[in-house]
């Protein structure tokens, strides 16, 4: 039988997900690509700043429906910093301790919001650290390690209402090519581009399903080799995106295309972004937009008009000492000139 905690505390996120709102589309015109329109998924909005906030309530709810999280449950995550936000906000809304473990490098931003909702951080020095420090400390806390990069596909429902593909359809339908040509993503589980690619074939829509991908992430190699076993020494420097191993959330399955972005295209993408949108997004936006301009440029050449839809997936305002910095960009992703260069000639051409 399930105990009075567990119900009231589905209760309690039922009622949190009542009083929220959906997330805007955004639709960007831009003269360079006629007949072409973008648009932005604005995930920032949510009310602890990302996308994980869907993840976050549907990871808790998949938690608490297996009989993984009862009262008092000390809740363990592995994170680059955005899922720890938006878990610290349900582990406070449940009263349950809340640990992240996270590489050292996360911006102090995230780690603010993350002790703000009452959580704890604990640091490792790599991406790579997150997974075995977070076993570790659920076995010696007796916690419950949520282990998003496993679990986000599952504890989504792809199929239904409630999810962010079906949203951005429904927002789409007024718009002069309702069923987008692409939607672009990048992966950190991978969990969104499941979901997204799922629920075009569950459909039947004719979109593609473009995923970029940073450097030092396997997940492009693993999408054209299919080998599992595949690592990267280093950690991706787009924080959110990119993994340096096969993350059991990614399904290569269901994506049509992969890209690669080069660090410095996304930062310049993302900084040009802030004056088209009047406002900053994070680095993982810069990437997806960089797709979205290839992808515009090739219907352009190929003479096609249709929509194309992406992902703003957080606010640049957490990366305001790194990505919006230019003494820090300097040192740890270079030259963005000729990658503004590129942007300037990809958008200004008719
Ligand atoms: C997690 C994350 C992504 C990728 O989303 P997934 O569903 O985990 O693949 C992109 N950008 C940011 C900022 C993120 O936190």
């Amino acid at each position: 039988m399930t105990s009075t905690w567990v119900t009231n505390a589905i209760s309690e996120i039922n009622a949190d997900y009542q009083r929220s709102a959906d997330t805007h589309l955004i639709r960007l015109a831009l003269p360079a690509f006629p007949g072409i329109q973008l648009y932005l998924k604005d995930e920032s909005t949510h009310p602890t700043g990302s996308l994980k906030h869907r993840l976050a309530r549907s990871l808790f709810l998949y938690g608490l429906c297996n009989g993984w999280i009862k009262e008092g449950t000390t809740i363990i995550e592995a994170s680059s910093g955005s899922t720890a936000v938006s878990e610290a906000y349900f582990a406070r809304l449940l009263g349950l301790p809340f640990i992240a473990v996270m590489p050292a490098s996360t911006a102090k931003r995230k780690i603010e919001q993350i002790e703000f909702y009452g959580g704890r951080c604990h640091f490792v020095d790599s991406a790579c650290e997150i997974y075995a420090a977070s076993e570790m400390l659920a076995r010696e806390l007796n916690g419950h390690y949520m282990d998003q990069f496993t679990y986000a596909e599952r504890a989504t429902d792809w199929r239904g209402n409630n999810n962010i593909a079906d949203s951005i359809f429904r927002q789409m339908t007024h718009e002069p090519h309702p069923v987008p040509d692409y939607i672009v993503m990048s992966a950190g589980t991978g969990g969104t581009s499941a979901t997204i690619g799922r629920y075009l074939r569950f459909q039947g829509h004719d979109t593609k399903l473009v995923v970029v991908d940073p450097q030092n992430s396997v997940f492009l190699d693993y999408w054209q080799q299919r080998d599992c076993g595949l690592k990267s020494a280093v950690g991706s420097k787009i924080e959110g995106i990119g993994r340096p191993r096969c993350e059991p959330s990614f399904i290569p399955d269901v994506i049509d295309e992969m890209m690669r972005v080069p660090d410095a295209a996304s930062v310049a993408t993302m900084q040009w972004l802030e004056s088209q949108l009047g406002r900053k997004v994070g680095a993982s936006t810069g990437t997806n937009m960089w797709g979205v301009l290839q992808l515009a440029a090739r219907m352009r050449e190929e003479g096609r008009s249709g929509s194309i839809v992406t992902l703003l997936c957080d606010s640049g305002e957490r990366y305001l000492e790194s990505y919006y910095n230019s003494a820090w960009v300097n040192d740890h992703i270079g030259d963005l000139q000729p990658w503004r260069a590129e942007i300037n000639q990809l958008v200004t051409t008719l």
